[in-house]
């Protein structure tokens, strides 16, 4: 068995045999049941966890609070300047972060890797902000007036996120929400615990070097009853909810109820068009990794082909041959291409899908199931495997978080831009293509209706500078670049008369 360095990646990151999930600042302390953090990678205990128990959920909230009033009077360019130190601290953790993602969460090391390189990109995104969290200005209609509108932090922002993308969704959030002058608690998925002890120690010391007040950054690891806390209350001004549409729904609704804000990052159910102008080579490329990269565990995974008839036979026996090179083990060792799946629960989803899928007409022209013996010890690995379907099957429809991917006929690109948009899902979607006119049409109003839609490169993955989101069951939340920051802040519109004269608007007259 190959030593990955494990052992010294968790010591260097803060990571004890036994730790406590609940930290305000520096500080740690936990109430609830202990739970294990096991790799998918190997079957290994990592280390054990204490979670975050009823009592310890509203120190976290009253400490965040203290530390808002403090926190929002810094002036916004030096809070990014305690952005700019994380990004520097991430730097020089990079290795050692990236390596426990891909551990605990068994994506590949590059994968993993590539996780934190975009926490450093949000971080520099996200100091430049600092200088540019502009409203307009605006002429009024009465003279001697002035107006214009500001955005102000919103308080405390509560952020729940998913096991797959264990630390980058943690920093798309806090670097936007802390230069906005927000202070954050992120309850992270109990699936992968230790990335978020990791995270909140490397905050935890920039906090330290600036003798901020604890509370700016805290971390509740606990099970979704205290997530559901948080949903709930009133002091969270805002929760940003990373997650499945099951769950998203109800986020939704309770936060709605009580007029708070959320912003909704939820499944996918992503397609490629591939037209017969496509290039082939590399239409094949972003499929393979789309489909199987995290092991199609990613909310923008490839989890349909849309494909022109002229191309389908030779597309199809391109990516049998590709499926047939796929290398799947252990996530650490660079010559593999495919992990394993994040827990047990997921391999059985995974398999129920193919049963449906069959039972449903699919034919499998890439056969799945679940690997064992040497190397696949923890239960978690499977095969990737693709199937021929009709889009309307009701396995289609929805986004099973393994990788499964389908194959759909078309005869004209509208039929498969109708095709591609009718899921309920509204992520990722992008077309294959070298003619001009089907690009245009696909990214056009009568095209895709997903949140992203991209031309000659795949669905999987983003860049930190674009608004990151979906529409439809998606959710509607943008993340990241762009104007993503205005999520995180009030605004408020200000009228400034500097005459002597109060002369109403509308040209209302009210003489006393
Ligand atoms: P999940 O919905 O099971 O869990 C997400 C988080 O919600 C976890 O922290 C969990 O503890 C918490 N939670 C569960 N029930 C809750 C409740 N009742 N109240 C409050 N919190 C609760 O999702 P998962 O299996 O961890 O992640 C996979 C899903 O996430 C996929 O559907 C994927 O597409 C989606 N995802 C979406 C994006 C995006 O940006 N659109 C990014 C990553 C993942």
């Amino acid at each position: 068995v190959k030593d990955f360095g494990i052992e010294k990646t968790l010591k260097n990151l803060g990571i004890k045999e036994e730790n406590k999930g609940t930290s305000v600042g520096g500080k740690y302390f936990a109430s609830g049941k202990t739970i294990e953090s096991v790799s998918p990678a190997d079957g290994k205990l990592i280390a054990k966890v204490k979670t975050s128990g009823e009592s310890d959920y509203d120190k976290v909230i009253e400490t965040a609070q203290k530390a808002f009033l403090e926190f929002r009077l810094i002036p916004a360019p030096k809070r990014g300047e305690i952005v700019r130190q994380l990004g520097l601290k991430l730097r020089e953790y990079k290795e050692d972060l990236g390596k426990l993602v891909s551990y605990e969460m068994g994506k590949s090391l590059q994968e993993g890797l590539g996780e934190v390189q975009e926490m450093i990109d949000i971080c520099d995104f996200a100091v430049g902000l600092s200088r540019q969290l502009q409203g307009y200005t605006m002429h009024s209609e009465r003279p001697g007036h002035r107006m214009y509108e500001q955005y102000h932090p919103l308080g405390v922002v509560g952020i729940i996120t998913a096991f797959n993308f264990p630390v980058a969704v943690w920093s798309w959030n806090t670097a936007l929400a802390w230069i906005c002058g927000n202070v954050t608690i992120w309850k992270p998925s109990e699936k992968t615990p230790l990335c978020a002890i990791a995270c909140q120690n490397i905050m935890n010391e920039v906090l330290k070097e600036n003798n901020l007040p604890e509370g700016i950054s805290s971390v509740l690891v606990a099970d979704h009853e205290i997530g559901q806390k948080l949903v709930n209350d009133k002091r969270v001004a805002l929760v940003s909810f990373t997650g499945s549409t099951r769950v998203g729904r109800m986020v939704s609704s309770k936060v709605a109820e009580r007029f708070g804000k959320s912003i909704l990052e939820l499944g996918g159910n992503n397609a490629i068009i591939i037209t017969k102008e496509a290039d082939l080579n590399m239409s094949i490329i972003g499929a393979v990794f789309g489909a199987v990269g995290t092991a199609g565990q990613r909310c923008t995974s490839t989890r349909r082909l849309i494909i022109h008839e002229d191309v389908y036979d030779e597309v199809k026996s391109r990516l049998v041959k590709a499926y047939g090179q796929l290398k799947i083990g252990n996530p650490l060792d660079e010559a593999n291409h495919v992990g394993p799946l994040i827990d047990v629960d997921a391999v059985n989803q995974y398999e129920e899908s193919i049963k449906k899928c069959k039972k449903e007409g699919g034919k499998f022209v890439v056969e799945g199931g679940v690997l064992s013996g040497k190397g696949y010890e923890s239960g978690c690995y499977v095969k990737p495997c693709v199937a021929e379907v009709k889009n309307s099957y009701e396995i289609v429809q929805h986004e099973t978080f393994a990788p499964i991917l389908y194959l759909i006929k078309y005869k004209t690109l509208e039929e498969a831009i109708a095709i591609q948009n009718d899921v309920p899902q509204g992520l990722s979607s992008a077309i294959m293509t070298q003619n001009l006119r089907e690009a245009e049409l696909f990214l056009s109003h009568a095209g895709s209706d997903c949140g992203i839609a991209n031309v000659n490169i795949g669905t999987s993955g983003a860049e930190i500078g674009g608004a990151f989101g979906g529409e439809k069951e998606t959710g509607g939340g943008r993340e990241s670049g762009s104007d993503a920051w205005k999520y995180y802040m009030r605004r408020q519109t200000n009228t400034i008369n500097y005459t002597t004269q109060l002369p109403l608007a509308q040209g209302i007259k009210f003489d006393l």
